[in-house]
């Protein structure tokens, strides 16, 4: 039985459109994906979290560079920050593959934008202390299924164990995002596949011999896990404002049926692949996918006469309606004349009865 990988990427594309996962993962032409203002916000706020510990440092320390040191309090770490971002802007003018700005002020704004952001995470994170663990990478099969990513953070707070991740962009949270989210479920999962096979790490979390229970014995979801999507840019809703958008954690748990229908989704996507049965699902959601612009021309290639393919599904013949192809054979033109007369005669006998 051959295994298929797949990663937590793999499984946020595939979720968020079929088409996005066939252009990102199968299309052999491999399409490259846009580069997107809030992809590239979004990368540096993640990384500057996953160094925050790391070049945080005294006062004198930062000044000097010292040991890799680079701020000491929330001003300076949102200075370094904006910093970064003004070195992005720079290396995007001489870049091959440009930045796409919402609109021709957005490096400008965003960078405003970053001032507060990064004092209220700094302060924030500062606040709660290190994670146990940051960055951790998961592998484990099941069924037929290679399941792979990183968890952002694993934090123990009030005897509780939070599996963490930090997402940047609008802060607003709905209840779907939150209590659905494939990303979130796998990650409760991989948590509980790392404690069945690594001891010292079952006993970090407090998990003991429960870690045995885990991996479908019976436990995949274990609930007592708390899940967090982490909203970096609530920073930037002033404090007093009555939204759900100023509160940067939001909570949530998964428990085994989670897990069952992302597996159901991941073999109805292969299956779905497997039939070229895919198709844009155009809508307002394509404004910020990354393969929006390979994605437009799936349009050009819709009504155009089907292309025998020679290998894989080149020419894009997923995207033909099936009654152009030819398996089944298409109505000749004859053919379809003669069916129509048919019908035409049958509809007017009809009337004289
Ligand atoms: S542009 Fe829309 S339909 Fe096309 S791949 Fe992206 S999300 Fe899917």
């Amino acid at each position: 039985m051959s295994i298929a990988k797949w990663s937590v990427s793999k499984i946020d594309a595939a979720n968020y459109c079929k088409m996005r996962y066939y252009l990102k993962y199968i299309d052999p032409n491999r399409p490259k994906p846009a580069r997107l203002s809030a992809y590239v916000k979004g990368s540096l706020l993640h990384e500057s979290i996953e160094n925050l510990w790391k070049k945080n440092g005294t006062p004198e320390e930062s000044n000097k560079k010292k040991n890799g040191k680079r701020y000491y309090d929330a001003e300076s770490f949102a200075k370094y920050i904006q910093g970064k971002w003004t070195s992005i802007i720079i290396a995007d003018e001489k870049a091959k593959e440009k930045i796409e700005w919402s609109n021709e002020n957005e490096k400008w704004f965003i960078r405003s934008q970053l001032e507060s952001i990064c004092k209220g995470l700094y302060s924030s994170l500062i606040n709660e202390g290190p994670p146990i663990y940051s960055e951790i990478p998961f592998s484990f099969v099941v069924k037929k299924w290679n399941l792979n990513g990183r968890i952002d953070e694993i934090r123990k707070k009030d005897g509780k164990i939070i599996i963490r991740d930090y997402k940047s962009g609008r802060p607003w949270m709905g209840e779907m995002k939150l209590d659905y989210s494939p990303q979130l479920t796998l990650y409760n999962i991989a948590v509980g596949a790392i404690c069945f096979g690594n001891e010292e790490f079952a006993r970090k979390l407090s998990m003991g011999e429960k870690r045995k229970r885990f991996m479908g014995n019976p436990i995949w979801a274990n609930q007592d896990f708390q899940l967090e999507l982490y909203m970096t840019d609530s920073f930037y809703i002033p404090k007093d404002a009555k939204t759900t958008a100023a509160n940067p954690i939001h909570k949530t748990i998964r428990k085994n049926e989670h897990f069952f229908m992302l597996l159901k989704m991941i073999e109805e996507t292969e299956y779905a692949v497997q039939k070229g049965n895919i198709s844009p699902d155009w809508g307002r959601k394509c404004d910020s996918c990354d393969m929006k612009h390979p994605c437009k021309g799936t349009l050009d290639n819709i009504n155009k006469p089907y292309l025998e393919k020679k290998t894989g599904q080149r020419f894009f013949d997923f995207a033909i309606p099936s009654f152009l192809k030819s398996n089944p054979p298409p109505v000749q033109e004859e053919q379809l004349k003669l069916r129509l007369r048919k019908r035409f005669v049958a509809k007017k006998l009809k009337s004289i009865d």
